[in-house]
């Protein structure tokens, strides 16, 4: 077989922070799949064609590429920050673990980024210095209780937390129940960041504690940070506070 799939992460949105690799990767592609959003990122040749997607048809998407790969084609798949998180290379490791077996023959590789938790943790300090965890709050492809279990679980053993998709149009109340979730576990002042558009233009960045987050100021763009009862705060004059989780960590556990 002579095609491949390349599953590229694009990082957060500033081309400095696209990797080398996936440069190169992108400059070889005939055939671009993806979101939109991730799509308008990539400026192609006129060789190069594109095949947009709604958000939602993950597995179509996934099938679709395959497809192509195995036809013949060099095909990329974009998706923002890192494909591994939250995002299309499980997808793809699903079609192919379900699809023809042909398919396991494939030349697939999934080219990393830089995802949005690093990028934003970069620009305010090292909230994620000490050991954390990742959760995505969308309920859409896992029931709320497990969402729940998981916050109760994260804060009781002392990790940082880093949330994706908090909040949506169609998901308006997740992340304000995942709070409340964290308050029994966690003092109030426990530094809580929230990121919207992080190294993207629009770029908007808040510190604020546990005790007096708003929901309301997160959308889809939007990745927060709830630190551990070990992660600090410095303020500094005229300029934005440093949240660091210390390397050395006896506290968080509680
Ligand atoms: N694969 C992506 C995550 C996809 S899930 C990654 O690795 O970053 C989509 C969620 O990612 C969004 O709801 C938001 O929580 C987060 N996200 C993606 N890009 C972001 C950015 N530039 N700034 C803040 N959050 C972002």
């Amino acid at each position: 077989m002579t095609g491949r799939l390349a599953v590229i992460g694009l990082g957060p949105g500033e081309p400095d922070l696209l990797t080398p690799e996936a440069c190169h990767a992108l400059a070889g592609s005939e055939l671009f799949f993806g979101y939109a959003g991730y799509l308008d990122r990539v400026t192609l040749r006129p060789d190069q064609r594109r095949v947009v997607s709604d958000n939602r048809e993950e597995a179509d998407r996934a099938r679709d590429a395959l497809e192509r790969a195995a036809a013949g084609l060099k095909v990329a798949m974009v998706t923002g920050g890192d494909p591994g998180v939250f995002a299309m290379a499980a997808a793809v490791c699903e079609q192919i673990e379900a699809g023809p077996v042909d398919w396991r023959r494939l030349d697939v590789v999934i080219l990393p980024g830089i995802t949005a938790m690093l990028a934003l943790a970069a620009r305010v300090g090292a909230p994620l210095g000490h050991d954390f965890c990742v959760i995505s709050l969308s309920d859409n492809l896992k029931p709320w209780e497990v969402v729940e279990r998981r916050l109760d679980a994260a804060a009781m053993g002392g990790f940082a937390i880093a949330l994706y998709n908090p909040r949506s149009r169609a998901r308006p109340w997740q992340l304000g129940a995942a709070f409340e979730r964290l308050r029994r576990h966690l003092p109030a002042d426990t530094p809580t960041i929230f990121g919207r558009a992080v190294r993207r233009p629009d770029e908007a960045i808040t510190v604020t504690t546990l005790g007096e987050a708003d929901p309301a100021g997160a959308d889809m763009a939007t990745c927060v940070i709830v630190g551990s009862a070990a992660t600090r705060v410095i303020s500094r004059p005229g300029l934005p506070p440093l949240v660091y989780s210390p390397r050395i960590d006896s506290r968080a556990a509680r």
